[in-house]
C-alpha cells in the first residue's frame, strides 16, 4: 500500500554531529533513514534533546548534514558528499517555531505578506494571498493590529498564515503550539489538521508533548539521543512498542521486575506464579510493562495484591497496589470499581508486554537536554 504513495521528504542515512566544549563530541541525529509522504501529518516526538530540532533544521535547510541525503518531491536539496546544498529559501517550506516569531514592528498584514514580498511575488497577487491565509488562520478583520496587542495563540496564527501564504507543498512545525495554554493548543490542534485537509500539506511536526502526536499524526517516529525507535501509526506505537523507551514514553506505564523461569513468572522476591503466560524467549530477571487502563482489579479473582492507596480522578479511580517485594503499580479503573486504602484485591494482566533490563541512560539523556 504504502509503496503506491509519493515520498514527499526522505532522508537517506543523514547523520549530524556537533562539537561542543562542554560536552565533547554529540550525535545529535544518528544514520536516518526516513520516507514521509505526499498529504500525511508526520510527528517526530521525544524528549528535550533528542535531536527533532536537528532533524527539521537538516529538512529545511538552515543545518548542514555530517553525512547523508535528503530529497524533497525526489529533487535533491543536501546531498553532503557531493557538497550539494539548496538553500531554505529554495527549498519551497513553510516553517513554524516554538517561539512566536512574528515581527513586532509591523502590523498582521505586512507580517504576512513579508515572505511574498521576499520572493517578488507580482504585487497584485499579494493582497488577495494574504486576505486568503489569514481567513484561514481566522486573523481576518485584525490586518491592521500590531502583534503585541494580540494573545499569543493569534500571535502563533500570524506564524502559521505567514508559512501558509507562499502555497508550500511542505510544512515544518517545530513546537508550535508549546508557549499556548492547554486549551487553546488543543484548538490549535485542529486548526492545523483543518488547514492540512484543505491545502493537502505534508507535514512534520515536532513535539514533545505525547498527546498532541497521537491525536495529530498520521505516523509518527519516536526519537531518543539521537537514535530512531520506532516509526509507525499511533495505535501502533501504543499497542506494540518495540521496547521500553517507546512504551514508557507514549501513554502510562508500569514496569515491573519479575523472574521468568520454567514457564512461570514471579514478581521478583516473591514466590506465587502471577497469573500471566510466560514470555516465549525471554527468562531470567526481565521487566513486565503494563498499562495502568488495562489491569483487571477485582475481590476474588487474580493474583494477591493490597491496595495501598486511592487517588479519586475525575473520570475514574487510580490505585497504587503492591504486588509484593516493594514492586507497586499504578491501576485505572471506573469509579463502581471501589476498594479502599489497606483492602486485599487481586489483579490480571490481560495484555502483558515484556522487555530485557536494560541499562538507564537518564544521565546521558540530562546532559542532551535543551533549555
Ligand atoms: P530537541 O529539539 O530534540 O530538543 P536538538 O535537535 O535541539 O534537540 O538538539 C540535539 C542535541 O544536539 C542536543 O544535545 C543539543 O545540545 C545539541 N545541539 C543542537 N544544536 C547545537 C549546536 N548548534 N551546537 C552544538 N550542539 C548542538
Ligand atoms: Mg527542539
Amino acid at each position: 500500500m504504502a509503496e503506491e504513495r509519493t515520498i514527499q521528504i526522505e532522508l537517506k542515512h543523514v547523520t549530524k554531529r556537533f562539537t561542543t566544549k562542554t560536552l565533547g563530541e554529540v550525535t545529535a541525529v544518528n544514520d536516518f533513514n526516513l520516507k514521509v509522504y505526499e498529504g500525511e501529518c508526520f510527528s517526530i516526538l521525544g524528549p528535550s534533546g533528542c535531536g527533532k530540532s536537528t532533524t527539521l533544521r537538516m529538512i529545511a535547510g538552515f543545518e548542514d548534514l555530517s553525512e547523508g541525503e535528503i530529497y524533497l518531491s525526489g529533487e535533491p536539496v543536501s546531498i553532503k558528499k557531493k557538497n550539494l546544498y539548496v538553500p531554505p529559501e529554495d527549498r519551497g517550506l513553510g516553517m513554524v517555531f516554538q517561539a512566536f516569531a512574528v515581527w513586532p514592528h509591523m502590523n498582521v498584514y505586512k507580517n504576512v505578506a513579508l515572505p511574498l514580498k521576499v520572493a517578488k511575488v507580482p504585487k497584485e497577487e499579494i493582497k488577495p494571498r494574504v486576505m486568503k491565509a489569514l481567513k484561514h488562520c481566522s486573523l481576518d478583520g485584525l490586518e491592521k493590529v500590531y502583534p503585541s496587542d494580540l494573545s499569543g495563540g493569534q500571535q502563533q496564527r500570524i506564524a502559521l498564515a505567514r508559512a501558509i501564504v507562499i502555497n508550500p507543498k511542505i510544512l515544518l512545525l517545530d513546537e508550535p503550539l508549546s508557549n499556548l495554554d492547554p486549551k487553546l493548543r488543543e484548538t490549535m490542534r485542529f486548526e492545523i489538521k483543518k488547514l492540512q485537509q484543505e491545502f493537502n500539506f505534508t507535514i512534520i511536526f515536532v513535539t514533545h508533548d505525547q498527546s498532541e502526536a497521537m491525536a495529530l499524526s498520521d505516523r509518527m517516529m519516536v526519537m531518543d539521543m539521537g537514535n530512531i525507535q520506532q516509526v509507525g501509526t499511533p495505535t501502533e506505537l501504543y499497542n506494540k512498542p518495540i521496547n521500553k523507551f517507546v512504551h514508557s514514553f507514549l501513554g502510562q506505564s508500569n514496569f515491573t521486575q519479575v523472574i521468568a523461569e520454567n514457564g512461570k513468572v514471579c514478581v521478583k522476591g516473591c514466590t506465587t506464579p502471577l497469573p500471566v503466560e510466560a514470555p516465549k524467549n525471554m527468562s531470567g530477571e526481565i521487566l513486565l510493562a503494563t498499562r495502568p487502563n488495562t489491569i483487571e482489579i477485582n475481590h476474588s479473582d487474580g493474583y494477591k495484591a493490597k491496595v495501598i492507596k486511592r487517588v479519586f480522578l475525575t473520570d475514574f479511580s487510580q490505585y497504587l497496589v503492591d504486588l509484593g517485594g516493594g514492586q507497586i503499580i499504578r491501576i485505572q479503573t471506573p469509579h463502581r470499581n471501589i476498594f479502599r486504602q489497606g483492602d486485599d484485591c487481586y489483579v490480571k494482566f490481560p495484555s502483558p508486554m515484556w522487555y530485557e533490563k536494560g541499562e538507564e541512560d537518564d544521565a546521558e539523556r540530562a546532559k542532551r537536554m535543551v533549555i
